[in-house]
Parts: C-alpha cells; sequence; structure tokens
C-alpha cells in the first residue's frame, strides 16, 4: 500500500492517546442544569459555565421562542446588508447599560468578538502584552492580528512594567489584554494596576469578562465593577454564553470604539449577524441578571462553603500536596493532580459516584486539574455529595 499526504493524522492520534491528551465528546440528554442526565447517568453537575441556571430558564425559553415566531431561526446575512434587527440594538444597548458604557456590539461567539476586536484595534507596527495563562481566543486576536504579541508572568504587574520599559517605545499603538477572572484557576487580574500601567505608558487595555458578567457586580456587571474599575477607560470583552446562557460575544466601550469596530472588524462585517433566537435570549438574561440578586447571592454563598470545606479537606490529607486548592476568588473551583492520568481517573471515579467534575490537563493548562464550577441552582444536598466525593478521591 502506498502512503498518503494524511497519514500524519493517524500518528498524531495515538501520540495524543499515549500522552492521555485525546479528548471526545460526550452528549447531555436533555435539559442543562445543576443535573444532567448523560448517557442514562444522572449527574451533578459541576462542569458548566451557566453560572445562573439561566440556560434552562423559562423566560430564556419564551423570549427565543417569540423571537423565532417573529423574525424566523436566521438572521439571513451580515448585520451591515440584510442580517439586522431592532432586537440586535435592543441587546446592544441593554450590555451597555450593564457595563456602563457609551455602547456595545454583538458578535457571534466570544471567540470571535476579541478576535475580532484585538485584529481591528492593532496591527503589524503594534504592540500586544497579554498575561500567560489569557484565553485562547486572545491569544489568537494578536497572532491574527500581525501585531507584535508578547506574554507576561501571571499576574506579574513587575513584569509586565519591564516589559512596558523595554518595548513600549519600539510600537506604535499597545495592547495589554488579560482574562478578568482567568478560566482555568479561577483568580483574578491585578486590573487597578494594569490600568495604572496603560495610563503611564500609553497603551489600551482590553478586559475579558467571559466568566465575570452575570457573576461578579452588585448588579452582575463584572469583575470590573467588583475591582473598582467601572468608569476607567477600557475595551470590554465578554460572551453571552455563560452566566447570560444564550450565545454569542460582544465588545463594550465607548462610543468611538464601537463605532470603529462596527467599520473595521472583518470578524462582524463578514459573518451573519447573530441568530434572533440567540438575541432575544440574551436580552432576557441581561434584564434577569440585573433583577435577581438573590442568584448571584446563592452562587456565592455556594463559593464560599465549598472553599472553606476543601481547605479543611487537605489539611488533613496525608501526602502534603495532594488535593490542594489552586488560589481563586471565583466560582470555578481547581484541585492539583499530579498527572494527566490520575486526573482522568479522579474524574472517572468522581462519575461513578454521580459527580460531573471536569479533568483538566496540559495543554489546556501547565498542571494537571480538578475543575469545579458552581452553580446558583446548586442545592446543598449537592455541595454535601460533591465534598464526600472529592474527599474520597483526593
Ligand atoms: C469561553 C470564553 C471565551 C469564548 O466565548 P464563547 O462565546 O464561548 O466563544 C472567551 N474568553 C474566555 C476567557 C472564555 O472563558
Amino acid at each position: 500500500m502506498g502512503t498518503t499526504p494524511y497519514d500524519w493524522l493517524d500518528n498524531s492520534l495515538v501520540a495524543l492517546h499515549r500522552a492521555h491528551r485525546y479528548r471526545e465528546v460526550q452528549a447531555i440528554d436533555g435539559m442543562a442544569g445543576a443535573i444532567v442526565q448523560r448517557q442514562g447517568k444522572t449527574l451533578v453537575n459541576f462542569a458548566s459555565n451557566d453560572y445562573l441556571g439561566l440556560a434552562s430558564d423559562p423566560r430564556l425559553a419564551e423570549a427565543a421562542i417569540a423571537a423565532i415566531r417573529t423574525y424566523g431561526t436566521g438572521s439571513t446575512g451580515s448585520r451591515l446588508l440584510s442580517g439586522h434587527r431592532e432586537l440586535h440594538r435592543q441587546l446592544e444597548r441593554a450590555i451597555a447599560a450593564l457595563k456602563g458604557t457609551d455602547d456595545a456590539i454583538v458578535f457571534s461567539s466570544g471567540y470571535l468578538a476579541n478576535l475580532g476586536a484585538i485584529a481591528a484595534l492593532v496591527g503589524t507596527p503594534d504592540l500586544v502584552l497579554g498575561d500567560e495563562y489569557n484565553h485562547s481566543s486572545l491569544r489568537a486576536g494578536g497572532n491574527v492580528s500581525g501585531a507584535t504579541t508578547l506574554d507576561y508572568r501571571h499576574g506579574d504587574v513587575a513584569h509586565l512594567k519591564e516589559m512596558l520599559e523595554v518595548h513600549r517605545d519600539r510600537h506604535r499603538r499597545c495592547l495589554i489584554a488579560t482574562d478578568s477572572v482567568f478560566s482555568m484557576d479561577g483568580d483574578l487580574c491585578p486590573l487597578p494596576e494594569i490600568l495604572n500601567l496603560a495610563d503611564t505608558y500609553d497603551a489600551m487595555v482590553l478586559v475579558d469578562e467571559a466568566h465575570g458578567t452575570g457573576v461578579f457586580g452588585t448588579k452582575g456587571s463584572g469583575a470590573v465593577e467588583h475591582l473598582g474599575c467601572a468608569g476607567r477607560p477600557l475595551i470590554t470583552v465578554g460572551t453571552l454564553s455563560k452566566a447570560l446562557g444564550s450565545l454569542g460575544g460582544y465588545v463594550a466601550s465607548s462610543k468611538s470604539l464601537i463605532d470603529f469596530l462596527r467599520n473595521r472588524a472583518p470578524g462582524w462585517i463578514y459573518t451573519t449577524g447573530l441568530s434572533p433566537a440567540d438575541t432575544a435570549a440574551a436580552l432576557a438574561a441581561v434584564q434577569i441578571v440585573q433583577c435577581e440578586p438573590q442568584r448571584r447571592a446563592a452562587l456565592w454563598s455556594h463559593v464560599k462553603q465549598v472553599m472553606a470545606q476543601l481547605d479543611l479537606i487537605s489539611t488533613q490529607a496525608e501526602a502534603p500536596h495532594a488535593g490542594q486548592r489552586l488560589p481563586s476568588e471565583s466560582p470555578i473551583i481547581c484541585l492539583e493532580v499530579p498527572s494527566a492520568a490520575a486526573v482522568v481517573a479522579a474524574s472517572e471515579q468522581l462519575q461513578q459516584m454521580g459527580l460531573w467534575v471536569a479533568a483538566v490537563r496540559p495543554p489546556t493548562v501547565p498542571t494537571s486539574r480538578l475543575r469545579i464550577t458552581l452553580m446558583a441552582t446548586h442545592q446543598q444536598t449537592h455541595l454535601d455529595q460533591l465534598l464526600t466525593g472529592l474527599q474520597k478521591v483526593v
């Protein structure tokens, strides 16, 4: 048999299996929520980004169905051609109001919002400085833009300052990009210090609020508000697909920045407008996020309780570093596990106990960990079950 230009694929897949890095999809049957059915098994869900439980809220479903009845299923074209509906503007105004910015622009996903915004705002003569733990979409935006892109050490403002000192003058524009809540660790970026450096070195700042929106702030505005930076000049990016329970992404910022993106972001211009159903569901969610602070209160009470109990477990553990909790200030809570093989085994054991906890491993993160995400709609019995399971496994 001859060889083909595609033979390398099978070799690569074998290598992935060997390194315990092979991944595959697993279908959820039925409704999203704190309890899900997967392959005939009932699992308590500690693996979703649906922090407030809105993905299964009947009000979002009703809004989506009404929008389909009114506008149809597809938006049929780019927003600049046949794809624009008044519903899109309503959502953009609602997001701007939630964020306290002049305006906002809605993209088809959070990934595309980062890619589109960064590639529009900087180019070859420019510099992008990003936290080394930034989300893949921020990294991709820097690469697509053609700008010089460099990483600073995670959360390390002294290192960021050093890099600005050395590199800033050699470039036209500079953009500092960071997650507000780091998606695989759950800690927060040092935003006030980053903004101070940006003032000193004439840099723009883009902050990704994918895991902050709906979760932080008195009205769910996000971690920017929580960190005391609301009202400072900033480019906020986020997703409609996590706490907002829908699909899509957005950029919220000054009037001129949003106006510029509408004219110059290829990831917005050359793609179909968000579907009416997704738009309407997100709009309903933005309203609920602001009117129902009790959801956030429940979520944060779960976070405090689980963190305290996990710390108690780890002080009682025999091996010094087994199951150490990574520093987190959010509903994303991670426990360190020594190897990729061990984290997969732990996650499978938990699944046997009816608990769905994600195993996250390299190359997604530098060290293997169990990643637990909490929801406002978890019940006390779910949390008790989680802690019992984790105690057995780690
Ligand atoms: C999930 C996520 C995104 C991407 O958002 P999608 O709407 O799912 O494409 C971007 N940034 C961060 C930090 C995320 O966690």
